[in-house]
């Protein structure tokens, strides 16, 4: 847990601990710290053992990540960004043996980039629907994966002027033949 706050003093963000959460505005009373940890453990009515429920995991982990780039790495809105795009725009299956490979896609991508960033929109712009929202309907698992869909798209949306970049490295990591040889 102490990684995401030296992350942040990296970035040169001050984290808040109490109220709403100072980057996607949930209705936190402990800030940025209660939000991490609905995101970790909040919303167990799913089980994400199930292959069936893993899209919802992948879809929280990238729309609460996109949502909070100040505790990430620096490269972690093209990788979150690129995956929502191939499960939203190329409707791919993902799988956990996809994702090293997009890692391993990105490595290639980025060389001689170094100036290209994916800003987000400002702090609390980022999209209506947060862990907050999502947790309100915890109990009911056909309403949380229903608001899980929503929030992603919501998050993908937001993020509209980088579509075209990530559409670049989505198709190049299509062309190699990724996805069709990780579902076989
Ligand atoms: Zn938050």
């Amino acid at each position: 847990m102490q990684d995401y706050m030296s992350l942040a003093e990296k970035n040169g963000v001050i984290l808040k601990d109490f109220g709403a959460c100072q980057f996607c505005g949930a209705e936190t009373q402990k800030g940025i710290h209660e939000c991490l940890e609905i995101f970790n453990v909040g919303f167990q009515r799913i089980n994400f053992s199930k292959e069936e429920n893993h899209r919802y995991r992948f879809l929280i982990v990238d729309s609460h990540t996109l949502q909070h780039p100040e505790i990430h790495g620096r490269w972690n809105n093209h990788f979150h960004l690129t995956r929502l795009h191939l499960m939203i725009k190329y409707k791919v299956k993902w799988t956990y043996k996809l994702s090293p490979k997009l890692s391993e896609h990105l490595n290639q991508y980025k060389k001689g980039k170094e100036e290209e960033y994916l800003w987000p929109p400002p702090v609390l712009k980022r999209g209506r629907i947060t862990t907050t929202e999502v947790l309100k309907v915890k109990e009911d698992e056909l309403k949380c994966k229903t608001l899980i869909e929503k929030w992603a798209i919501e998050v993908y949306e937001v993020l509209k002027e980088h579509h075209e970049i990530v559409d670049g490295i989505a198709t190049g990591f299509l062309k190699k033949g990724n996805v069709f040889s990780s579902n076989k």
